[in-house]
């Protein structure tokens, strides 16, 4: 018999990735989408336009997986609020599995991703982990003895609307936060210091790109920071910084055994990673920090997309 197939969707606050996974957790076709501010319906109509295109190529798909990024009460299948999509109060499972014909799941994409590391990827055997995926904002999830961590009405863990900064830069989106960990570190942060550091630099290729009119975003910045320039590479290493302080809270208050990091902003490798941890050896509690590793993740940017899938394949039994 061949392997069970299903559609994992990862749906970011700009970007979707979607693809085919069997229970090999082999990916056969795969599908992307960019958007900008679109509506309601229009977010919908993206949404299923995806999973038409990639079910087109594999019609034997039994359900579909769901990872966004909003509040989402994974029972109930209900996205709560979302801070980055028109999402708020909405069945989203029973919506789009009436859209679709097929058996739905949907859950918190930093969930979806969490989970994925935990059953087969960075975070495989570990009791105690930490995801943080960082893309528009920050996605978050917590593997706590040995399972996903959802809080008292299922909406956690938001581990991007923890505040780093007192006074800090409002949270981009819908969050009331000021100085929340995702204002200052993802990539959107990454291409505003890009941004920053290229009017100041302007014989730098980050300069130069500016001069020439050309948008300067997270992936530009870390396309020419592995290029050698040194002001892309300052900039990475500003927000791998930030990322360390970030972590240091998390370390010493979950005291993991691994965290990972993940989404399309992790790009920047170990030049995010090293100053991210050379600042959680030097502030992090002795006995929590003797013992965490901090990791890229193993399935990059399709962590999301794998942990949809996992959750329907998991969904059908
Ligand atoms: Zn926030």
């Amino acid at each position: 018999m061949p392997p069970r197939r299903v559609i994992g969707i990862d749906a970011g606050g700009t970007k979707l990735l979607g693809g085919v996974v069997d229970e090999q957790m082999v990916v056969h076709h795969r599908v992307r989408r960019t958007w900008r501010g679109a509506g309601r319906q229009e977010t919908l109509d993206i949404f299923t336009d995806a999973v038409e295109e990639v079910r087109a190529a594999a019609p034997e798909v039994e359900a579909i997986g769901f990872g966004i990024p909003a509040l989402v009460d994974a029972e109930a299948g209900a996205s709560r609020w979302s801070n980055h999509l028109p999402l708020d109060g909405l069945p989203f499972r029973d919506l789009m599995s009436e859209r679709l014909g097929l058996p739905v799941v949907v859950d918190n994409d930093g969930n979806a991703s969490m989970l994925a590391e935990a059953r087969g990827g960075a975070a495989a055997g570990a009791r105690h982990a930490v995801m943080v995926a960082l893309g528009t904002g920050i996605g978050g999830g917590l593997w706590l003895n040995g399972e996903l961590y959802r809080g008292a009405s299922g909406v956690g863990a938001e581990l991007g609307h923890a505040v780093l900064q007192l006074h800090g830069p409002e949270c981009p989106g819908d969050c009331p936060g000021i100085g929340c960990f995702e204002a200052l570190v993802s990539g959107t942060a990454i291409g505003r210091e890009g941004r920053r550091v290229a009017e100041s630099e302007p014989d730098s290729a980050l300069g130069r790109r500016l001069a020439s009119g050309k948008e300067i975003d997270g992936g530009i910045v870390t396309e020419l920071a592995h290029g050698g320039d040194a002001p892309a590479r300052a900039v990475l290493a500003t927000i791998g910084e930030r990322l360390g302080f970030g972590l240091v809270g998390l370390v010493n208050t979950f005291n993991p055994e691994v965290i990972v990091i993940g989404g399309g902003a992790a790009r920047g490798g170990e030049l995010l990673l090293e100053p991210a941890r050379a600042v959680v050896a030097a502030r992090a509690l002795p006995p929590p920090r003797a013992s965490v590793r901090i990791v890229p993740a193993h399935y990059g940017d399709e962590a999301g997309m794998m942990g949809a899938a996992l959750m329907a394949l998991e969904a059908l039994g």
